[in-house]
């Protein structure tokens, strides 16, 4: 499923909710560039949330 992302204005960028990636390959996105409830606690989790996939495409990388 294609996702996009929104560089300037508009609505938040579009990242794949189970991974965070947008519709660029190894690229993530999280914070309040990914949605519209901007609030400290929940960019934070979804930082580690991208963190987390992150580090999990890396490690299937390497397997
Ligand atoms: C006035 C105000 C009050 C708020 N009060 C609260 C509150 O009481 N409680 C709460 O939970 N939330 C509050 N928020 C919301 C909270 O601050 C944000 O949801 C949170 O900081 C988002 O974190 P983020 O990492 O996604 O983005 P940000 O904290 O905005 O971090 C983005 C960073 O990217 C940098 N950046 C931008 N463009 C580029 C670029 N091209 N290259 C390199 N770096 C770049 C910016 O300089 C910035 O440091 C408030 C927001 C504002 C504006």
């Amino acid at each position: 499923m294609p996702y996009d992302i929104v560089i300037v204005g508009g609505g938040p960028a579009k990242v794949d909710p189970m991974k965070r990636e947008t519709s660029v390959p190894g690229i993530y996105a999280s914070g309040d560039l990914t949605t519209r409830m901007q609030a400290a606690i929940i960019s934070a989790a979804a930082g580690m949330h991208a963190a987390a996939m992150i580090n999990v495409d890396l490690m299937m990388e390497l397997t």
